[in-house]
């Protein structure tokens, strides 16, 4: 799955939105989220985000490895 990390709070810009075939990618009150079980890994999302936030889970940066764990708990918790 893509995981959005920080550069995406209080941005939101939504480009990702736009560009999702599956539509997996959910609006937080503060940051964008992408379903971990929903993503087909298409990559789509990750050229469009001007704020580069948005990474393969494998290639997340170690400072913003915290943003794996939040991106899946906000749908545990629906
Ligand atoms: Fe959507 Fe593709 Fe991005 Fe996954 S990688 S969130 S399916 S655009």
């Amino acid at each position: 799955t893509y995981v959005i990390a920080q550069p995406c709070v209080d941005v939101k810009d939504r480009a990702c939105v736009a560009e999702c075939p599956v539509d997996c990618i959910y609006e937080g009150e503060r940051t964008l989220y992408i379903h971990p079980d929903e993503c087909v890994d298409c990559g789509a999302c990750e050229p469009v985000c001007p704020t580069i936030a948005i990474f393969y889970e494998d290639d997340v940066p170690d400072k913003w490895e915290d943003y794996t764990r939040a991106n899946a708990e906000f749908f545990s918790e629906i």
